[in-house]
């Protein structure tokens, strides 16, 4: 049967967000990505979005209790078929989700660890740009996109994220080992039937047949 509950884990710029578009769009699974839902809201302006933009600027990850209430916001409206990009980050968020979609008798069923060795990781964002609108990356080099260009899904400009420098980079390189790598190691205790690891270096089409055999 058709995966349905997924969740997508990956250091920065591993491609969860160009993996989760192909998968919404051949399989019709909704793509939930946290750091898009916090950038949405910090340009609209919003109460949420201004307190998530202090912490993403800095590369730090947004407190708990604003991202569960995203989250759960989003499943309660939209119904629990979902690829989850960057969420959990966090062993609590982990056990969070668990719990709510335990209370839902709809557990997760499917979650893919995407694996890109270190050295890649600032290469690849130094790269990258991004659309605040709709969440959508291009890579400079491969799309031949600049700064300021229209985003080739919703037109709006196409930017370099405030938290792509260097030193935010860092951090959030050290946040995903310190926080993110744990939530790895809690699935592998908990539900290691449902772990998939993928190399995450070649190239996105092979990456997606990859994770395209492991959905259907
Ligand atoms: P990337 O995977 O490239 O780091 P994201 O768009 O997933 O980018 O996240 C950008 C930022 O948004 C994170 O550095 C963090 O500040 C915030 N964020 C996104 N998801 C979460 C989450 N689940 N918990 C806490 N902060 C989050």
């Amino acid at each position: 049967m058709q995966k349905q509950r997924i969740v997508l884990l990956g250091p920065p710029a591993s491609g969860k967000g160009t993996q989760a578009d192909l998968i919404a769009s051949a399989y019709g699974i909704p793509h939930v990505s946290t750091g898009a839902l916090l950038r949405s809201e910090s340009s609209r302006r919003t109460d949420i979005g201004l307190e998530a933009d202090s912490w993403i600027s800095k590369g730090l990850l947004v407190p708990d209790e604003l991202v569960i209430r995203i989250v759960t916001t989003w499943i309660e409206k939209n119904g629990s078929t979902f690829l989850f990009d960057g969420f959990p980050r966090s062993v609590s968020q982990a056990e969070y989700l668990d719990d709510f979609l335990d209370s839902l008798k709809a557990p997760l069923d499917l979650i893919i660890v995407l694996e890109l060795a270190d050295k890649e990781i600032p290469r690849r964002i130094n790269d990258r740009l991004s659309c605040l609108q709709c969440g959508a990356t291009c890579s400079g080099k491969l799309d031949a996109q600049v700064e300021g260009a229209p985003c080739p899904r919703c037109r709006k400009p196409l930017v370099r994220r405030n938290d792509d420098t260097d030193e935010a980079i860092e951090r959030r390189l050290e946040i995903y080992r310190e926080l993110t790598m744990p939530v790895v190691d809690y699935y592998n205790r908990t539900s290691s039937e449902l772990v998939r690891r993928i190399d995450a270096e070649v190239g996105s089409q092979s990456v997606f047949t990859s994770i395209s055999k492991l959905i259907s």
